[in-house]
Formats: C-alpha cells, structure tokens, sequence
C-alpha cells in the first residue's frame, strides 16, 4: 500500500514535471515582463487533472491528498515556473470538502474539477485589520434568502481570473461573541453572478506579477445557500484552508529553493575566474551546500505536515514551521544564487531576479514569519500571549 502510493507520487512527479517542461524560462520572463496570467499554463494544468487533485473521485476529480498537491506545485516552482496563478483551488478545498453541504459539492466541485469554473480567488485581508484577521471588518447580513455583503478586501489574489470566491465575513458583531474568532462566517460567492455596481475589483501592481486586486462589496446580494457551514463558526473552517495553504506553499518554497541550488551548483561549476571554476573556492560552495541542508530539513516539515494533515490529525504547529522553515530555506537559496551569479543575477535573462522577487513574498504571505513565531511561542511553548 505504502509503495504503491510512493510509486503513484514519483509517477505524479514525473508527470507535472513533463508537462511544465513545455513552459519555458522564456514564457515565464516574457508572462512576468508583461504582467500577464499564465492562462496557457493554467488550461495545460487543468485539462491534464492536476489542479482538481484534491477532489473525491465522486466528483470527477483525482481523489488525492495534500502530499500529492504538494507535489504538484512543487514540480511547478522547481522547473522554474510559479504556482500562484493556479495554487489557491487545493488549499480552498479543505475548507470545501470537509465543512460544505454534499449540495455545494455536487452543484460546484464536477464544473471546478473538469476546469469549467475556476476557483481561485480567496478573500480574508482587509486593509483595516491586516494579520489581525479576527478583527476584519467586512460584513455579512441576512437578508431574507440572502445575505448582503458590505466591505473591502485587499490584496486578493487572481480574483479576475476566478469564478468563484471563498469569502470570510463577520456576520456577527464583535461586541456581541464571546470569542474574537466566533462570528465569521464563510462564503463561497459566485463571482460571476455578482453585478457590476456591488462588486468591484481594481489591480494593485506587485513585484512580480501577482494579480492581487483590492476588492469592494457594496451591498452585494448573495444566496443564503453560499453559506458554509454553520454560521458563526467560519473562522474554525476557515483554518483548515489556512493549514493546506501552509503546507503547499513550503512546498512551493522548496521548489524553488531546489531551483536556485541547480542554477547555484551549474553556474559555480561553469564560471571561470582566476582560472578555475568558481565553485572551487569554498566562500562559494559552502553557502550553497548550507542552503540546500536547509531545504532538506524543511523539506521533512512539509511532508510531516502534509501527513498529519492528510490523515485529519491536527497540523497547526506543522503547517506554520513548514512555511516558515521552507520560506526561510528558500530566500536563503534564492540570495546564494544571487552571490553566485555575481552581476549575472541581476540580468533578466537568466531568470534568478525574476525567482528572487517571487520567493521573497513567502516572508510575508500568506502569513508573515513574525506570525508564525508567535503561533509557535503560544500555541506550542505555552508563553505568554502577546496580542
Ligand atoms: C502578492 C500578495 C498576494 C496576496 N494574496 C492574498 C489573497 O489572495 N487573499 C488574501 O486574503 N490575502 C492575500 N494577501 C495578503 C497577505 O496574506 C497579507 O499581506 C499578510 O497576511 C500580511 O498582512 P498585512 O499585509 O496586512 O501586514 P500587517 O498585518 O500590517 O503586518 C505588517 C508587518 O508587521 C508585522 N506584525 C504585525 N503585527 C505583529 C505582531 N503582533 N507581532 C510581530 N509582528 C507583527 C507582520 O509580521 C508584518 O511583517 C496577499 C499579499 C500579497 C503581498
């Protein structure tokens, strides 16, 4: 059982990374140039299943687990491509599969699976309470049938390239729960039913090519039956979306990270100065084999994380040191190429500045490294809370 799943994970791994072959360094600089969505790549992701892996075969998806997502994003990251553009339907899955009604499943997961409808687009940061998602201020109330969604979100990812959006929204005041994270509710909103005047979405330009936008509800008028879930307990939901996002995302880091080191290690062996290649000299080497040490350390979080998340254990402390040991490990890569590369790395086309600007937002989205040491100083050690 065990080999036949680390056989169908090595056979994935193959698979992801022949497709992404096809998706050269040039289509990624020339996308990234031109602010573009890599809608070519995502349409090869979709039709050859690999974005619908998460989802039970029932619902004519792959059936497969966190591991095996990681994986897939993975491949993508270290053939030097980015998962961004298509990332965020696995990690909104876990919110989807194991808190939504068997009628949200059956109306949204066969469209989302065969690459129908793209869910993409997943609304927490507002500009007035940023990491403090607690205390995030966008407003849902019921309305008869309805709920009517006032507020403003920002940062959203791919939001014009989504047809649907997984929402988190007070429903209930703030002075009126007992606990800051009662009273949320979770929402999973068609976009494409959303008038023009109660929904906007305007661009906000990244360092690299994101696709962020900040987005407004005014008094946007959705069908009770978007709720997920119970209302009120959207926060705990909302958290098991937040552990898969972890978890992909390390492995999005570790991707990368592999990444720079291959670039590190062909171009330190290639690069003559002083007549000999400048691998030889030890102030290069060295940085280069700490930096992959790290990755393979994080690279055991990850899978250690993705296990107890797969077999519905609880993952929090994992999921965080995952990120952020693989954030870590791979920014770490990402400034060793740099170095090794000299003034090179600064040239566009060999693609390390493109990678060093991607991997640099894991410092601070989805959740920052500061706010992972907190999670681990309280949750973990049992210090004392500080906010
Ligand atoms: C390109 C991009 C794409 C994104 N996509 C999405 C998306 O699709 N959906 C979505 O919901 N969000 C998205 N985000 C938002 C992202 O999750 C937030 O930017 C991130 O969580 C940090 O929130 P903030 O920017 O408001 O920072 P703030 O909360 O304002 O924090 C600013 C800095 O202060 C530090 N800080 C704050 N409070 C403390 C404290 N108590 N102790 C120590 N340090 C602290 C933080 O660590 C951070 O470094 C995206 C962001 C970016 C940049």
């Amino acid at each position: 059982m065990a080999e036949d799943r680390a056989q169908l994970r090595a056979e994935l791994r193959r698979e992801v990374s022949r497709l992404c072959q096809r998706f050269t360094d040039e289509y990624w600089r020339t996308l990234d140039a031109e602010n573009a969505y890599p809608a070519e790549f995502v349409r090869a992701m979709s039709d050859a299943a690999f974005l619908s892996v998460l989802i039970p075969e029932q619902y004519g998806g792959l059936g497969l687990g966190v591991t095996e997502a990681s994986i897939i994003l993975e491949e993508i990251h270290r053939s030097g491509g980015n998962a961004a553009a298509c990332h965020a339907q696995m990690y909104i899955m876990g919110t989807l599969l194991r808190h939504g009604s068997e009628h949200q499943k059956q109306t949204y997961l066969p469209s989302v699976a065969s690459g129908e409808v793209r869910l993409q687009a997943f609304g927490v940061t507002e500009p007035n309470s940023g990491t403090d998602t607690t205390s995030l201020q966008t407003r849902a109330i019921r309305d008869g049938d309805h709920y009517v969604i006032n507020g403003q979100k920002v940062f959203i990812s791919r939001v014009q390239h989504s047809d649907l959006m997984l929402l988190l929204a007070r429903t209930t005041p703030l002075d009126q729960v007992e606990r800051k994270s009662d009273g949320l509710s979770v929402f999973l909103i068609d976009l494409r039913e959303a008038p023009d005047e109660q929904f906007t979405a305007q661009p906000i330009e990244t360092m690299m090519t994101h696709h962020s936008t900040t987005v407004f509800f005014d008094n946007l008028r959705i069908p009770a039956s978007s709720l997920i879930g119970e209302e009120g307990k959207g926060f705990r939901y909302i958290l098991d979306s937040m552990n898969a996002e972890r978890i992909l995302i390390a492995a999005e880091c570790i991707g990368d990270g592999d990444w720079f080191i291959d670039r590190s290690t062909s171009y330190a062996n290639e690069r003559v100065v002083f007549n000999r290649p400048i691998g030889q000299n030890q102030g290069v080497a060295f940085p280069i084999a700490r930096a992959y040490a790290n990755i393979r350390a994080a690279d055991l979080m990850r899978y250690r994380a993705a296990e107890l998340f797969d077999n519905d254990e609880p993952c929090g402390a994992e999921a965080n040191m995952a990120k952020m040991l693989a954030a870590d490990a791979s920014w770490e890569a990402a400034n060793v190429a740099m170095q090794t590369h000299g003034g090179y790395g600064f040239a566009r086309e060999y693609d390390i500045e493109r990678k060093f600007r991607e991997t640099r937002l894991y410092q601070v989205a989805p959740i920052s490294t500061n706010l992972i040491l907190s999670y681990i100083s309280q949750h973990v050690l049992g210090l004392p809370r500080s906010f």
